[in-house]
């Protein structure tokens, strides 16, 4: 039943589009290697205070996951944005990324609060 040996959700993951096998892997090696991404995820795991931010659990070391709120695949430009990232346990993550799966919308609106108000705008709300 353990989990082991596996830091990234499959989001995170290289994906095999199609083409060799080989080649995804020297592809994508060089962002979870990196200096930065490395320091990124050492800030937002001190920034998070060591806890999950789902259930509030202390996790470390490979049960550390830094979670992409916005999935690389979909804006590869948030990758390395703090406020894109979260520190989940690994129960956490695999369940966030199953509704991610399950529904395309976007898990980040429970995190970051998108108001559908226009301000100074002229829009009537009939209800
Ligand atoms: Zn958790
Ligand atoms: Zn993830």
């Amino acid at each position: 039943m353990a989990v082991t040996g596996s830091y990234y959700c499959e989001d995170h993951k290289p994906k095999a589009r199609g083409n060799g096998r080989d080649a995804f892997q020297s592809k994508n090696k060089p962002f979870y290697r990196s200096d930065e991404w490395q320091s990124t995820r050492q800030y937002v795991f001190e920034r998070d205070g060591a806890r999950c931010r789902e259930c509030g659990q202390f996790v470390f070391g490979k049960n550390a996951h830094v979670h992409h709120v916005i999935p690389i695949s979909e804006d590869p430009t948030l990758r390395l944005e703090e406020s894109n990232l979260i520190l989940l346990c690994p129960k956490c993550h695999a369940k966030i990324e199953n509704e991610n799966k399950k529904q395309t919308p976007r898990v980040f609106q429970k995190y970051f609060k998108h108001t559908g108000d226009r301000s100074g705008g002229v829009t009537h709300t009939p209800k």
